[in-house]
């Protein structure tokens, strides 16, 4: 589907391989094991949430076991989709609800059911699993018509995410009834084209239009719709990112939203399923479109942004994270947040809200599935990550191979390996951050299109380069960027960790919550634009906070920094004074992914 590789060819290899494992170790790869909104859900006979939280875990949790090829892992997966597949009902309806209650019940999630049979038929091959969506689809398509189902809250602002197992029904069966049903659901569906003035200034009021996770669905609208209804692509997407950026957008190329758009500002929240929805958005419009500046955003995300938020047993995870991030503590009074509530970026179990605890799984996955995608010409790749794939390109068997350490090293060396002679074009996206490339020492203009025949073995190795530089941000502020990664200075944690049971949701150690405390001065500024990149061995943690694998020792001194007004464990958004108080000192930055607690956007100080 959307030129993107059948998964099941797709293996990840290296730190990225050892990631999947630490989330099949923690609180994804669990959670049917944990959490009661999933281990006795209302989609298996359960007494639990019948609604998005299956859907969304299974989103996540289908890949993750298939692609470590776990035979428990898979086994359980197999057993929720058994489950839930018998009990469809006769007319095809998939969904926990009883036929009086579907004019209540909000087809959002039958929508990402169809995601997950699709990703799941994918992987199997499963044709009970497929026809199993079929049906569901026909069933919603005749309710829809018939007016005994309707369009409002998610399902309203989330249509687009129907056009997804639509693509892949179209792609099999190619049936007029599935081009009218996504028709309709766009002509009901909302047109945010009608909201975009209320990006520019925060509410703070809780509506699904500036709803941080609707939005960052929404950028893939226009590019599943055209896919599948065709009509002329405008890239809508770039124009509206713009506007979001302007007015809400972060130093690691995601949007404020706690949980509404909520403004510029380094101590505004980002909810974690933002990120991984944004990342999703992003790979979908890299695949349609081709325009690799959503690979781009797609990597920030990627490697800054998803790390950071998540702990590195990934056994917790906070709901809102903030660039300026000084503590992780429960506010005793009033939220900080605009609509969110007081422990919103404690690391925790379902802190503030569960929809991120059932949905962050996707992330890495999905990134994964990503990789490797197959153009007319032959095969495009959309990041160096450490991965290997199988296809076919006109009869041969192609198998290309990518090791490396990026995005902690700025290079990787490709294996492409073919069992017969073939004519095919293998595109390398340079990245836009790199000031220079080159393949085996020889200079590369633009992207890398090789276009040859391709004839047994044979390895190259692309190498980037990039200096450590100032960004500039907001408010007169900087940050550090090197390669794709951002970064922070880190602020030693102490941990306090909470074990409880609420509404008969137990916290227990790993899967329990903790404050993080600041041991260390935070109250910094950059002295100059001295930076010094040293690369380092790490540990088995791909993001460890304790044992970077790449740091940037820069220069900083420390100045007159205030708590955000009336929160004593918020940074304000700007220092109170950009006079240097003090010398300047050598201080290692570590990548913003890595650090819990950490200062990233700092101002350049006046010197003493
Ligand atoms: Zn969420």
């Amino acid at each position: 589907m959307y030129n993107i590789f059948n998964p099941t060819t797709i293996k990840p290899t290296g730190w990225l391989r050892r990631q999947l494992e630490i989330q099949l170790a923690g609180l994804n790869g669990q959670l049917d094991r944990v959490w009661p909104d999933v281990r006795d859900s209302a989609w298996i006979g359960g007494d639990r949430e019948g609604w998005e939280r299956v859907p969304y875990w299974l989103d996540g949790f289908i890949p993750l076991a298939y692609m470590l090829d776990d035979k428990d892992a898979i086994a359980r997966a197999e057993r929720y989709i058994q489950a839930i597949l018998a009990r469809q009902q006769k007319d095809g309806w998939i969904c926990p609800c009883s036929k009086e209650e579907r004019a209540k019940y909000d087809v959002w999630s039958h929508f990402l059911i169809g995601k997950v049979i699709a990703q799941y038929c994918e992987f199997t091959g499963s044709i009970e699993a497929e026809e199993s969506l079929y049906k569901s689809m026909r069933c919603l398509y005749r309710l829809l018509k018939k007016g005994e189902v309707k369009l409002f809250d998610w399902g309203k602002y989330r249509w687009f995410e129907c056009f997804i197992p639509l693509q892949f029904l179209w792609e099999r069966y190619h049936e007029d009834w599935i081009l009218s049903l996504a028709r309709k659901l766009k002509k009901e569906g909302i047109d945010y084209h009608d909201y975009i003035d209320t990006w520019k200034t925060p509410l703070n009021k809780w509506v699904l239009y500036t709803h941080i996770v609707n939005l960052v669905m929404m950028l893939k609208y226009e590019a599943v719709s055209c896919k599948l209804l065709g009509g002329k692509y405008k890239n809508d997407a770039d124009k509206l990112w713009k506007i979001l950026e302007k007015y809400n957008g972060t130093a690691v190329g995601s949007f404020t939203g706690d949980e509404c758009l909520s403004g510029i500002g380094n101590n505004r929240g980002t909810e974690l399923c933002s990120i991984a929805e944004l990342m999703y958005s992003c790979e979908l419009l890299y695949a349609i479109t081709g325009d690799k500046i959503w690979a781009d955003r797609l990597e920030k995300l990627a490697f800054n942004a998803l790390p950071a938020t998540i702990s590195e047993d990934m056994w917790t995870h906070q709901y809102l994270q903030m660039v300026n991030q000084i503590a992780c503590v429960r506010f005793p009074g009033r939220s900080f947040f605009r609509t969110n509530g007081s422990e919103s970026h404690m690391f925790g179990l379902e802190p503030h809200f569960g929809c991120c605890t059932a949905n962050f799984g996707q992330a890495w996955p999905k990134l994964i599935e990503s990789l490797f995608i197959r153009d007319e010409d032959g095969i495009r790749l959309t990041s160096m990550l450490p991965a290997e794939a199988v296809t076919e390109v006109n009869g041969a068997r192609v198998v290309v191979r990518m090791d490396t350490e990026y995005p902690f090293r700025l290079g990787c060396t490709y294996t492409v390996e073919t069992d017969a002679p073939v004519t095919f074009t293998l595109k390398i996206r340079i990245p836009a951050w790199a000031k220079s490339a080159s393949i085996d020492g020889k200079a590369v203009e633009g992207d890398c299109v090789i276009e040859k025949e391709w004839n047994g073995k044979e390895s190259f190795t692309l190498t980037l380069t990039d200096t450590p530089h100032f960004v500039e941000r907001p408010h007169n502020l900087h940050v550090v960027e090197y390669g794709p990664l951002v970064f922070s200075l880190p602020i030693e944690t102490e941990y306090k960790m909470y074990e409880y049971e609420r509404k008969g949701v137990e916290r227990k150690f790993p899967y329990c919550d903790y404050e993080i405390y600041p041991k260390s001065e935070w109250r910094y500024g950059f002295a100059n634009d001295t930076f010094t990149v040293t690369e380092k061995e790490g540990n088995d943690v791909p993001f460890s906070m304790s044992a970077p694998r790449v740091t940037v020792k820069a220069n900083l001194s420390r100045v007159n920094w205030d708590y955000a007004d009336g929160y004593n464990t918020v940074a304000d958004k700007v220092p109170r004074s950009r006079n240097a108080i003090g010398d300047a000192e050598e201080i290692e930055l570590i990548p913003y992914g890595c650090a819990k607690l950490r200062m990233t956007e700092m101002p350049i100080v006046k010197k003493k």
